[in-house]
């Protein structure tokens, strides 16, 4: 098949790097092992109506304008605030930890100034951060942390809060003010006809060709283009040669309720310490779908089926090196997306990416 860049896979980070080389006059083939387009961002309707994300909810949030207004070419928005909420010990506290969840839990009537010296009290002195235990002892304590992050990161991670890098735990904010919101990034919107569409309408070019239901590494000889966008497992490209590089799954469990309009009294509500699920998601509060019943999705983390995170710690990272190394000797391939890099990328930094190595590709190719 000829092609003059064959991108593998398409999630954003395929389908921004095909959409940009073909709107640079390249021949751009992608092809996807999954029955349709979208890679973990796919969302559509269930049996019920109801439209859900089949891969956990995606929220689209940035503080860069340049991936905002890219893919405003593909979507109209509709804006949308992200909230959660954590049910600890029976009651529901805002997520992450605030004014009102400090207040509620340690019962408790602080204001703003209050909270910052009651936080400065809690904390637990320690002369280095080394790990996402040390980064959540040392801005709340040890309540807090028992309470909100060591069950979850256990069921999410299948390990404890101090075998993980501090990166993880650190992205969580500690706020003592009354702001609910998840995110507090500049741009935060959900595509209003749904992220499929807009993927769908980013891959509606007449020099992008799109295959679906082949996996690369079974057709490999089949394609002979100029470039190739690799998204899947660097791993997986590599045979494994240096082991497997170990990520966490999740099994999602969908539960429709015909005459609910409403289930949850947020999008997503964390259990930290009870049940085996993580988190339940109630996708209308997403969607903003008018539907006399609503679907909730619930979370059960472990480690098979398809890789969703990548577990940050220094021996994975080391593995993962090993991996970049033989792929830095590449010259005619380009690794691109939380897969091939083995990161864990918000979508706008997937599009970031995408942006920039596309410009570096078709420099290469002109
Ligand atoms: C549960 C969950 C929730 C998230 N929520 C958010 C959020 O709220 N906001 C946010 O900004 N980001 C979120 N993210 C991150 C977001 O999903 C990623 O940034 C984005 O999907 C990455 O796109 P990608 O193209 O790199 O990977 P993917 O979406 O995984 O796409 C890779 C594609 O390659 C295909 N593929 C792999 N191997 C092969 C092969 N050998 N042959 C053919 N095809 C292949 C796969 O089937 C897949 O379709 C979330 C991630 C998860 C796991």
């Amino acid at each position: 098949m000829k092609a003059d860049v064959l991108v593998v896979g398409s999630g954003l980070a395929g389908c921004t790097a095909a959409e940009r080389l073909a709107s640079r006059g390249l021949q751009v083939v992608v092809i996807e092992k999954r029955p349709h387009i979208g890679g973990n961002l796919y969302d559509g309707l269930d049996d019920n109506g109801v439209v859900i994300h089949r891969y956990g909810p995606h929220i689209f949030h940035t503080n860069e304008a340049s991936v905002f207004h890219y893919l405003s070419r593909f979507t109209d928005w509709r804006p949308y605030e992200h909230r959660v909420l954590a049910s600890v010990g029976g009651r529901l506290y805002p997520f992450p930890v605030n004014l009102d969840t400090l207040n509620g839990f340690f019962n408790l009537t602080l204001d703003e100034k209050e909270a910052e010296e009651f936080l400065r009290r809690k904390r637990t002195p320690l002369p280095e951060i080394r790990n996402s235990e040390d980064a959540v002892l040392a801005r709340t304590g040890r309540e807090i942390c028992d309470a909100f992050f060591r069950g979850y990161t256990r069921k999410q991670w299948g390990m404890d809060l101090s075998e993980l890098d501090a990166q993880v735990a650190n992205r969580i904010p500690i706020r003592t003010n009354r702001d609910d919101r998840y995110f507090t990034d500049r741009f935060q919107f959900m595509p209003t006809s749904g992220f499929t569409r807009m993927i769908k309408s980013m891959l509606d070019h007449p020099r992008i060709e799109v295959i679906r239901n082949v996996d690369y590494l079974h057709e490999r000889w089949k394609f002979k283009p100029r470039h190739i966008v690799f998204t899947g497992p660097i791993d997986a490209y590599y045979d494994f040669v240096f082991g497997r590089l170990p990520y966490r799954s999740t099994r999602f469990e969908f539960i429709h309720y015909p005459a609910v309009a409403r289930h949850q009294a947020a999008a997503v509500i964390n259990y930290p310490n009870d049940h085996a699920f993580t988190r339940v998601t109630e996708y209308k509060w997403l969607t903003a779908q008018q539907h006399a019943g609503t679907t909730i999705g619930l979370e059960y983390p472990g480690t098979e089926g398809e890789p969703c995170y990548p577990i940050p710690n220094s021996r994975n990272r080391l593995l993962y090196m090993k991996y970049a190394a033989l792929a830095s000797k590449e010259r005619s391939v380009t690794f691109l997306g939380r897969l091939a890099e083995y990161r864990y990328y918000n979508m706008d930094q997937v599009v970031l990416r995408a942006l920039a190595e596309s410009d570096k590709i078709a420099a290469l190719l002109r």
